[in-house]
């Protein structure tokens, strides 16, 4: 690969880096690529008509989609479906290929709570016409996400509340035990097909309940242990 030393021969300026907060600390979580489970919880599933017997499959989002706690999210072009999906974000520190189940943990930082946004009726578009679902998924403000909480500080959470509401109101409520794959296993997969590196992000599916967003509507996504991530419509 070249090595372009000179930082003055860049015809503008490259792009900026994109950080989480870590809690607790000074220190800042660098974002190298942001990777999506499909389906990961029966419930959803089920709601969507989805095949419940699929392995797990990954999808990608851009790190300058990132959306910090407290910030809004602009109500996206194209659709007249946009909706909400909670879900348990993981944060390698390290990675590799061919990762083992047994040693996938040891390659997490943390863990954050994350909002997939999704253009549904955009992505069912796609689904019919066996298109990538790229549009539904990855654009604008897609990929808000709050502070890694270090494994030092909460462990592997197996288990626990994840909860969204939307003005107040439940739109999602489960348990991360509900998880068809669970996070080892949701790494392993991953690394066979990518090679997985420091700063990813890895969203691990959302539970039954997502539903169509307004502007003015404010989300509130919690899960056990690992704080509460704002964001509201505009
Ligand atoms: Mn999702």
């Amino acid at each position: 690969m070249i090595k372009f030393d000179d930082t003055a021969k860049s015809v503008f300026p490259a792009p900026e880096p994109v950080f989480l907060p870590i809690n607790g600390s000074s220190q800042l979580y660098p974002v190298r690529r942001i990777y999506c489970v499909g389906r990961n919880y029966l419930a959803h599933i089920r709601e969507l008509g989805n095949d419940e017997r699929e392995p797990p499959f990954f999808f990608s989002k851009h790190r300058d989609m990132i959306v910090q706690n407290g910030e809004n999210c602009a109500y996206p072009a194209l659709t007249k479906d946009y909706q909400h999906e909670i879900e348990l974000v993981v944060a390698m520190k390290s990675g590799g290929m061919d990762i083992p189940v047994a040693r996938a943990l040891d390659h997490v930082y943390g863990y954050a709570v994350g909002l997939d946004m999704t253009r549904r009726d955009l992505q069912n578009r796609m689904k019919e016409k066996k298109l990538p679902w790229e549009i539904g998924k990855s654009f604008e403000d897609s990929a808000p996400c709050g502070a890694i909480y270090p494994v030092a500080q909460v462990g592997h959470p197996a288990k626990g509340r994840i909860h969204l509401t939307v003005n107040g109101a439940t739109k999602q409520d489960s348990d991360l035990a509900q998880m068809i794959w669970n996070v080892s296993e949701i790494i392993h997969h991953l690394s066979i097909q990518a090679e997985i590196k420091a700063g990813d992000l890895i969203f691990t599916g959302t539970p039954e309940g997502v539903a169509a967003l307004q502007c003015g509507d404010r989300m509130v996504a919690r899960i056990d242990t690992l704080g509460e991530l704002s964001v509201t419509v505009v």
